[in-house]
């Protein structure tokens, strides 16, 4: 029976990653970890599960995440958890719970994984989806947000995902928001009847949550909505100044967004999601997705930690990012590219042929076989289909003989070696493009 007809299959929203698929993963998370290390950033692995009151006193009871899409469970001993929807609370509360304060400031963190959100899935939308994140946290001044957003159009270009497109806004702090918050909710009191009932609920619970509804009916009302830029305190708007000019001496391209908010609480000041063109299998131009998103968020570590921890940080949606190189026919980078490939005729030759594989791992050239073919023709025809230069063939004779065949794949030419002596020779020979 299959796993299909005992209906046990991947539940909804979630997949599995096959080998060529992940190939795509892994240059991401490389990328990624390669400029976040040259930058000073520091590893973290948080749990998968945490205590619920995490998210909800964080991102906010009246948020989607947390109000409808956060997986949630009792425990046997009674404790309620939750599958994490994001990343940046867990990594805030570490930071307190180890006493991060004290070490020198700012504590730059990246963390990598899976995250859980009850969304209907769609393209480039899933249940369990991954996310690559990076967090400043103890620097109050804008270059933590330039750094972070030089981070994220850096591994996305390089990628060759690109080119990505950086939208930004502030959302004031706790001075301005206030002011803005009432004009916003005259407006929409205004054109409550034409929302949508979920953005009915936002306008009492959640009205800044009002701009960020994907919702047509809601998204045309949105266009004469109040801009946040317009009530910006003095401090909010230097501080949005300055981030636009670290832009612009890095020549980084970017739209000021006035409208732009984001789907948790936690944010204060800065909010920016990064984008990159999309388009259709003919060539046509659709909405773009978000392939990253973050923002500032000052007053976090005062909700878990009594003490302010001025931070900033973003995530990558790995998945989204995948599904993009994938479209736009990026080839993957592949981590080892064989050299050699090992061919083996007899049960002795078998037997012998673990030790070959270790010389040159040992030797750091990688090794290509097959251990469940006997016949040198069709070992021949999948070196070949694998594109690797150089065969070793190992026979009964050579295995009496201590010796072992080397064929050049190009040329046909064969010459028999001591076996000892094989890696010196496959380590003298040049790759041929
Ligand atoms: P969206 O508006 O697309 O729902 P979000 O604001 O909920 O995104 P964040 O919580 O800021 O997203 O997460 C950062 C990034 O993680 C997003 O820009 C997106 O690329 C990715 N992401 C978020 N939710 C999902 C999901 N369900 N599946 C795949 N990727 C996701
Ligand atoms: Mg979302």
């Amino acid at each position: 029976m299959t796993p299909q007809q005992k209906n046990i299959q991947t539940p909804k929203g979630t997949r599995d990653i096959l080998p060529q698929d992940y190939a795509f993963y892994q240059n991401i998370f490389d990328k990624a970890e390669e400029i976040c290390s040259y930058y000073g950033f520091k590893p973290i692995q948080t749990p998968h599960l945490e205590k619920i009151e995490l998210f909800t006193s964080t991102v906010g009871a009246a948020t989607d995440i947390v109000e409808k899409e956060m997986y949630t469970l009792k425990t046997s001993g009674g404790d309620n958890l939750a599958l994490r929807p994001e990343g940046t609370a867990s990594v805030v509360r570490a930071y307190l719970e180890h006493g991060m304060q004290t070490l020198p400031q700012p504590v730059m963190l990246w963390y990598k994984g899976s995250f859980f959100r009850h969304e209907n899935p769609q393209r480039g939308r899933f249940r369990e989806f991954q996310q690559f994140g990076i967090e400043i946290l103890g620097e109050p001044k804008p270059i933590g947000e330039a750094i972070i957003i030089r981070i994220l159009t850096l591994i996305i270009d390089e990628l060759g995902a690109g080119p990505s497109m950086v939208q930004i806004n502030s959302i004031g702090d706790k001075e301005c928001r206030g002011e803005y918050r009432k004009k916003l909710v005259a407006y929409y009191k205004k054109h409550e009847r034409a929302l949508c009932d979920n953005c009915k609920k936002r306008l009492k619970t959640n009205p800044l949550r009002l701009l960020d509804c994907k919702n047509p009916g809601c998204a045309e009302i949105k266009k004469d909505a109040p801009q946040t830029l317009d009530y910006l305190c003095g401090e909010c708007k230097s501080h949005l100044k300055e981030i636009l000019e670290f832009l612009d001496t890095n020549e980084i391209s970017y739209t000021l967004n006035p409208h732009l908010v984001r789907g948790l609480d936690y944010y204060s000041r800065t909010v920016f999601e990064i984008f990159i063109e999309d388009k259709n299998e003919d060539g046509e131009e659709r909405t773009p997705i978000a392939v990253a998103a973050g923002g500032r968020y000052d007053y976090l570590a005062r909700i878990l930690g009594k003490r302010d921890v001025p931070a900033a940080g973003a995530a990558i949606g790995v998945d989204r990012l995948a599904l993009s190189m994938q479209e736009k026919k990026v080839a993957p980078k592949l981590k080892r590219v064989p050299k050699v490939f090992l061919i083996q005729l007899s049960q002795a030759a078998k037997q012998k042929s673990l030790k070959v594989i270790e010389m040159f791992r040992k030797a750091n050239i990688y090794i290509a076989q097959t251990v469940n073919k006997d016949n040198l023709s069709s070992q021949l025809n999948l070196a070949s289909k694998m594109n690797i230069p150089y065969v070793l063939i190992l026979g009964q004779k050579e295995c009496l003989e201590n010796t072992i065949i080397v064929r050049d794949m190009d040329t046909g030419s064969q010459e028999s070696v001591p076996f000892e002596q094989v890696v010196d020779v496959i380590k003298k020979k040049k790759i041929k493009k």
